[in-house]
Order: structure tokens, then C-alpha cells, then sequence
């Protein structure tokens, strides 16, 4: 490594919400950056005017602040934009565009997107690629569409060395004349990427794999500008299971099938429009897979209780994933770090991190991995950080858990650390200690209706009512007894349970019965007692 301070960069397009094939993008660069004492940027690439929101950008800023994914200059979280917005800087760009143009190495071109599919379509026919150039025949007169800028690259082969995948060569035949001011007066993605980068003193571009073929092009205008590139590296995909890429068409594809069901039971697919609060039209295009937008694949998912695949970081969010887990997860997407590590602290990242150690080949996405480390990352906690997780949690979901005081959530949390894969199933577990439970008919049936279970729940409810200090040690030789009551040792602490529980599954009983109080309890096997039909009991 040369003496200059490694700095590195994650620059998201705000078009969406953050996947986490960006947020490994994210991870590698700042665990370069902090790995070599160098400095990690953030800088959001809104150049798209059209599909760019200012909601997404705050977004994938509130995604890596919760993955701890720190940034030394960036966007301010909750301030106006700044310099590290792309929109921001269009000054700057204009000046280069300028001095490209003032070079000849710029020129004007007016084709309309119509003209361009008809060249595209006839090149096609001759099975070539088709590729713009200043000198082809045919190019449309000024005047005759919207004018952009391209850049004449060179006819020469670029080569360069990738830090992961080795040296890419290009022929000087197979570039092409890419636009870099578009009609609206925006620089492209690939002339921003460019200035900035030089601008913002970038050593190390590492970015996935699909930005490959572009990086020659970038070479070409770092050349045309007289600049000293950055060095690249470019990380393999994330897959899924099955060999296909892991996309946000994932949660569409599923969110549609949903849709597609439900229709099929009979439903009018205007309902839809209606639980959904999407307009009718824009139900009608998603449907239809004229748009693959995620926000509306969420809200059919809501509206129809169907779970979605988790692709973007807020899903996994949701889903109860910690930060660490998920973050430790995604490192080894494409990474090994060699000595089958696993479990990994970010201090354990950040020594055994290197280019080297990173994968060609694409990675997979093993949810069920997921699933296994985040329950190891669960037990493994203290509660003091399983607090700050469930915080997390709870900003951005909506369960009765949130009600929880601190001193429930930390018995809460003692209670589910040892048997919960995800917080979200903690938080729907948990869910009688907030609410009336809905009762779990088989459940009923098999430990309150039949055999003992009405005499059981009498006897039970005189030996709780007798307990007027409802703590631990009082309580604790009244489970015991109720744990013998009967002919069938265990029956009753069962009939008890579903009383209380809805179900047959809890946390063990007594923590249950303390966190719920002697007033729900005693109430909650009255409401059962209730239920018992006149000729059902004794
Ligand atoms: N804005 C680009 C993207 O989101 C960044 C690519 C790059 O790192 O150069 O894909």
C-alpha cells in the first residue's frame, strides 16, 4: 500500500431502499477504509431527478447507522442536503463537462430514444452489438431530438488490474460513446462517478460485481481528464439459494403470487386498492409487472398478511435479525475468512479483512444460516444489548411489545433469549402478555375440555387466588404443587397455560405468571371458567 490515506466510498443511488448487496458493498468499503486507518465516505448518487427521493436517502442512512456502518464525511442524517449529494454539485461537473467539450472529447448528440432502438435493433440484425460512435454513419441532425453529451472514447484497449478478479482488458472496438450530460442537464451516473471520485481524493473503488463493464469506461475519462484513477475491485453478487440473483423482483415476484391467490379465492382484485390504499392504477401496472415497486409489494404483503422474502436491510430489520448478526452474516457473502470463522466481532472483521481473502465467484444468501446466527448472536448477548437491539426493533415495528416498561423488556428478554430465532418471533410470542390472548381451539379442547381440566383449573384458581405477594418465592411452591395436582403429573400446569397463554406454549410458568401479574391471571382463568357449558362439568 502507498503512503496516501486509503479512502474508500459507498455511494448508493436513493432510488430505493438499501439491499443488502449494498450493504455489503457498504461493510467491505468501510472495513477497508477502517482496516488501513483511511476514511469512509458516503455519498448519495441523485442524479436520477426522476426516481431519486429524499425518502430513500434518509432511509439507507437510517439502515447503516443501524448496521453501525459509520461514515467520516457524508449526509448529515436529518439535515438538509449537502456537498455529498451528487444533485448538489452540478457546478462542479459542469466545469469538466466543459473542458471535455472545450478538448474534443465531448460533442452533442441529438438521437430520440426512438432513433436510438432503431439503430440498436438494426445492428442487432447483423448480430453486432450495437455501439454508439461519433464517427458511425447515420447520427440524427441537431434539432432532431434532445440533446445529450457523450464522451468519444478512445479506440484502444484498456486493461486494468482488479485487486480482486486480476487484469480486464477491453478493445479498443468494443467501447462505446457513452452519454455523460443528459437532455435534463444532469451528469450520468458514469461522468459523476468519475468527478467525484477524483474530487473527493477516492484511492480504492470496491463496488459489486455488475459495475465491472463500466469501469473501462470510467478509465477513459479519468484518462481524457488527466487524472490518476483509484484502484478497483469488484465484489461478487449475492445469490440466492437457487442460483438466481438476489433482487428486489424477489419481494414483487412473491407480493404479485399473493395477490394472484387471493384473487383467486374469489376477491375483487378492487378491494385490493382499497386495503392496500395503492390507487387502482398503480395496483393495476404493479399487477401487470409494468413496475416492480417495493413499497407497493409491502403493502399488499400487509394487507394480505402474507410474509414477504426479506431483501432489504429494513426487512431483515423487521424480521427481528440484530444488526450484528446480519452484518456478521453478509461479511461472509463472497468472504472467507479463512479457519472456517463464523462468528465473527467486527474487531475479528476488521483484523482478518483483505482483498485477497474475497471470493471471485458469486455468494449465496443461506437464510437459514441467518436464522442459526442470529439466535447464536440472541444467546450469546447480554441483555443490556439485547435492549438496545429490541429499541431498534421496536422503532420500526408495530407489535404490543412495544408497550413493554424497561424492567418487562429485560425479564422479557431473559425469558426468550434461550428460545427465539428473531425478535419478531419473541414479539409475537409474547404477544398474550399485552393482549388477550385468542384462545388456540385444539388446545382447549385437548387441556381444559377434556379429562380433569375444569375440576384442575378451579383447584388452580383458589391455589393463585390464595397468593396475595405474587412474587417469585411465594409463587414458586405453588407452581410446584400445581405441577402434582391431579392424576396426571404436568396435566395442569398445561390447562393452566392455555388458560392464561391462549396455547400451549410459553416461557416456563412461573416467569410467565410473575411478568403477567396476579390481577390478568386470575382474570384471564376466570374468563375460561366462563366458557364451561353447564352440563360439561361437575
Ligand atoms: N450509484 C451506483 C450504484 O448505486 C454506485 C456504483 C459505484 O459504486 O460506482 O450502483
Amino acid at each position: 500500500m502507498d503512503s496516501k490515506m486509503v479512502k474508500t466510498r459507498f455511494a448508493p443511488s436513493p432510488t430505493g431502499f438499501l439491499h443488502v448487496g449494498g450493504a455489503r458493498t457498504a461493510l467491505f468499503n468501510w472495513l477497508f477504509a477502517r482496516k488501513h486507518g483511511g476514511q469512509f465516505v458516503l455519498r448519495i448518487e441523485d442524479t436520477d431527478q426522476v426516481r431519486s427521493t429524499a425518502e430513500s436517502a434518509a432511509g439507507i442512512l437510517a439502515d447503516l447507522q443501524w448496521l453501525g456502518l459509520d461514515w467520516d464525511c457524508g449526509p448529515q442524517p436529518g439535515t438538509t442536503k449537502n456537498e455529498y449529494f451528487q444533485s448538489m454539485r452540478l457546478e462542479l461537473y459542469n466545469g469538466y463537462l466543459e473542458q471535455l467539450v472545450k478538448d474534443g472529447r465531448a460533442y452533442e448528440a441529438y438521437e430520440t430514444p426512438q432513433q436510438l432502438a432503431t439503430m440498436r435493433l438494426a445492428a442487432e440484425k447483423m448480430k453486432r452489438p450495437f455501439r454508439y460512435r461519433r464517427n458511425m454513419p447515420g447520427r440524427a441532425e441537431p434539432g432532431s431530438g434532445p440533446t445529450v453529451l457523450r464522451f468519444e472514447m478512445p479506440f484502444e484497449t484498456i486493461t486494468f488490474h482488479d485487486l480482486i478478479l486480476g487484469d480486464i482488458s477491453v478493445g479498443g472496438d468494443e467501447h462505446d460513446d457513452i452519454i455523460i450530460r443528459k437532455s435534463d442537464g444532469f451528469p450520468t451516473y458514469h461522468f459523476a462517478v468519475v468527478v467525484d471520485d477524483h474530487d473527493m481524493g477516492i484511492t480504492h473503488v470496491l463496488r459489486a460485481q455488475e459495475h465491472l463493464m463500466n469501469t473501462p469506461k470510467h478509465l477513459g475519462l479519468y484518462k481524457a481528464l488527466g487524472w490518476q484513477p483509484p484502484a478497483h475491485a469488484h465484489m461478487p453478487l449475492v445469490f440466492n439459494m437457487d442460483n438466481t440473483k438476489m433482487s428486489k423482483r424477489d419481494k414483487t415476484k412473491a407480493a404479485r403470487a399473493a395477490a394472484a391467490a387471493w384473487v383467486k379465492q374469489g376477491n375483487n382484485s378492487d378491494t385490493l386498492s382499497e386495503k392496500t390504499g395503492i390507487p387502482p392504477n398503480q395496483l393495476k401496472e404493479f399487477l401487470d409487472k409494468k413496475a416492480d415497486d417495493s413499497r407497493i409489494a409491502a403493502a399488499i404483503g400487509a394487507a394480505l398478511n402474507v410474509a414477504l422474502p426479506e431483501i432489504d436491510v429494513q426487512d431483515f430489520r423487521r424480521s427481528g435479525y440484530l444488526s450484528d448478526a446480519l452484518l456478521n452474516f453478509i461479511a461472509l457473502i463472497g468472504w472467507s475468512p479463512g479457519e472456517n470463522r463464523e462468528i465473527l466481532t467486527r474487531d475479528e472483521m476488521l483484523q482478518l479483512f483483505s482483498l485477497e481473502t474475497i471470493g471471485k465467484t458469486s455468494g449465496r444468501f443461506d437464510r437459514k444460516k441467518l436464522l442459526w446466527m442470529n439466535g447464536e448472536y440472541i444467546r450469546q448477548r447480554s441483555i443490556n444489548d439485547l435492549q438496545r437491539d429490541l429499541a431498534a426493533f421496536n422503532a420500526v415495528t408495530d407489535y404490543p411489545l412495544k408497550q413493554a416498561t424497561e424492567t418487562q423488556q429485560r425479564e422479557l428478554l431473559a425469558m426468550y433469549q434461550e428460545r427465539t430465532g428473531t425478535l419478531a418471533d419473541m414479539a409475537e410470542n409474547s404477544r398474550f402478555f399485552f393482549e388477550e390472548p385468542t384462545l388456540d381451539a385444539a388446545a382447549y379442547k385437548k387441556h381444559i375440555e377434556s379429562g380433569n381440566g375444569w375440576t384442575a383449573l378451579r383447584q388452580i384458581r383458589d391455589m393463585l387466588t390464595a397468593v396475595t405477594d405474587w412474587s417469585r418465592e411465594p409463587l414458586a411452591p405453588v407452581i410446584e404443587k400445581i405441577i402434582e395436582l391431579g392424576e396426571k403429573r404436568g396435566a395442569a400446569p398445561q390447562t393452566l397455560r392455555v388458560a392464561v397463554c391462549g396455547g400451549p406454549v410459553s416461557p416456563p410458568l412461573l416467569e410467565t405468571l410473575c411478568l403477567l401479574g396476579r390481577e390478568t391471571t386470575l382474570a384471564r382463568i376466570d374468563r375460561i371458567l366462563g366458557l364451561q357449558r353447564p352440563t360439561s362439568g361437575t
